[in-house]
C-alpha cells in the first residue's frame, strides 16, 4: 500500500471514529481534520522509520576522553502507548567513553527517535540506554526521564502536575558515587 493509500485509509478510519463520538464529520470545522489527525499521526510515529543505532554510528569518533559526558534537559515528546495521549518532558543522559565519542546533537536525535513511536516511559530508558551502550560500548551509560503523562493529568487519575521519573543504567554508574555525580550535575542550573 503506497504511504498516500495508507495515510487515506487512516483518515476515513478517524472520520468514522468521529462519527461514532456523536459528531457531524461535515461541519466546517471537521472538514478536514481526519487528514490532519492522519498526517500529524504519522509524524508522531514517524521514529519507527529510523535505526537510532544508525544515528549514533554516523558520528561515532575516537577520543581518549575517559570523564562524563552529560547531556541535560533534552525536550522531548512522545505518545504513550496505552491512551494514544501524550507523555513529555525532559532527558538526562551520559556516559564515561571507552575511546569513542558521538556527536553531542546525535544523542538528542536518539531521544527523538524513541520518542516518535508508541511508547511506555519505562522501555523509551532502557531502549535509549541499550541503545548508547550496543553502540558507543562507553565504561557506563546512565538515562533519566521526567515526564508528564497527559493520560493522567486530563483524565484525573492521578495529581495534577505529578512527575514520573525513571532511570537506567549500565557499567560504572552501577556504583552510588557515579550516579550521585550525575544527579548532582544536571541538578545545578
Ligand atoms: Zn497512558
Amino acid at each position: 500500500m503506497s504511504q498516500a493509500d495508507k495515510d487515506a485509509t487512516i483518515a476515513r478510519h478517524y472520520s468514522e471514529i468521529l462519527r461514532l463520538l456523536g459528531e457531524d464529520v461535515h461541519r466546517e470545522g471537521l472538514q478536514k481534520t481526519p487528514e490532519r489527525v492522519a498526517e500529524s499521526m504519522r509524524f508522531l510515529t514517524s521514529g519507527y522509520q529510523t535505526d537510532p543505532e544508525d544515528v549514533l554510528r554516523s558520528a561515532m569518533f575516537t577520543e581518549d576522553y575517559r570523564q562524563m559526558v552529560i547531556v541535560k534537559d533534552i525536550d522531548f515528546y512522545s505518545m504513550c502507548e496505552h491512551h494514544l495521549l501524550p507523555f513529555f518532558g525532559k532527558a538526562h543522559i551520559a556516559y564515561i567513553p571507552n575511546k569513542k565519542i558521538t556527536g553531542l546533537s546525535k544523542i538528542a536525535r536518539v531521544v527523538e527517535v524513541f520518542s516518535r513511536r508508541l511508547q511506555v516511559q519505562e522501555r523509551m530508558t532502557t531502549q535509549i540506554k541499550e541503545c548508547i551502550q550496543n553502540t558507543l560500548n562507553p565504561m557506563g551509560v546512565m538515562v533519566i526521564l521526567e515526564a508528564q503523562h497527559l493520560c493522567m493529568q486530563m483524565r484525573g487519575i492521578q495529581k495534577q502536575h505529578s512527575t514520573t521519573t525513571t532511570s537506567d543504567f549500565t557499567g560504572v554508574f552501577e556504583q552510588a558515587k557515579t550516579r550521585e555525580e550525575f544527579i548532582s550535575l544536571i541538578r545545578t542550573k
